[in-house]
């Protein structure tokens, strides 16, 4: 049997590949804090703007490329199985050829039906506009998890750490909950590794690799392979 490893994934990974950290989106988004534009009641007061935030973010995902270190997480699973955990709603892992990623904030590339969430849809375009509906006559929205809703797979993911032989932690501030409380799943003989190019508060038992996620991963998963 193989060795399981869980590589836990946040903005940070996708940072080189162009996309925006939520702490420089709220530097972007300046006339709209997060809050707005990522909760229910920003949806009710005003559908446009989060839909154009959405299509925007939409548009630089499909425009950007998996870096060097998604590649490098897609190539662990030569000599072990792995699962990414990501808060990404991007689909990066998934296109660097991960085969199993588990999206715990949703996933930016589908629309879900606001009447019935269990209804979803693949997007091919960039946007969805007001008045784009589900086949039952509801008002489409993306598939994303907002601020006040349900983190997704939170069961299987805890499962996934409390099972995992090694812990690969990269690019991210740990400060949306409850995702960030998964680190603590991990079991105490799991060896645990937490990447960031800045110093920050680890989780107890992690052991801090400083810099860059493309600088820091391959050389990493070189060494695990080897
Ligand atoms: P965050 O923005 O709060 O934190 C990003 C972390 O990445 C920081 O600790 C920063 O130091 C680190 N970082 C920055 N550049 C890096 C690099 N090149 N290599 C490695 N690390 C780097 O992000 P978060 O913790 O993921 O939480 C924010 C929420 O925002 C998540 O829920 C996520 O769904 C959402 N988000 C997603 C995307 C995306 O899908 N690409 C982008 C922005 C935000």
């Amino acid at each position: 049997m193989k060795d399981k490893i869980v590589v836990f994934t946040g903005a940070g990974v996708s940072a080189e590949s162009g996309l925006k950290t939520f702490r420089d989106m709220g530097g972007l988004w300046h006339r709209h804090r997060l809050e707005d534009v990522a909760s229910p009641q920003g949806w009710q007061r005003d559908p446009a703007t989060v839909l154009r935030f959405y299509n925007e973010r939409r548009a630089a995902v499909l425009a950007a490329r998996p870096n060097a270190a998604h590649r490098a997480i897609a190539r662990l699973e030569e000599k072990y199985e792995v699962v990414v955990i990501t808060q990404n709603i991007d689909d990066l892992h998934e296109r660097a050829g991960s085969s199993r990623v588990v999206h715990v904030h949703g996933e930016i590339l589908k629309a879900r039906s606001t009447a019935l969430p269990e209804r979803i849809y693949p997007l091919k375009g960039p946007a969805i506009e007001l008045g784009d509906r589900c086949e039952r006559g509801s008002q489409l929205r993306p598939d994303v998890v907002w601020f006040g809703e349900a983190v997704r797979h939170m069961d299987e993911s805890e499962m996934h750490f409390s099972t995992a032989s090694k812990v690969l932690a990269i690019g991210t501030s740990l400060s949306v909950y409850p995702a960030a409380g998964l680190v603590a799943y991990a079991p105490f003989s799991a060896e645990r590794w937490f990447v960031s190019p800045e110093p920050q508060e680890i989780p107890r038992g992690y052991r801090f690799l400083e810099g860059t996620a493309t600088a820091v991963v391959p050389p990493l998963v070189e060494q695990w392979l080897a």
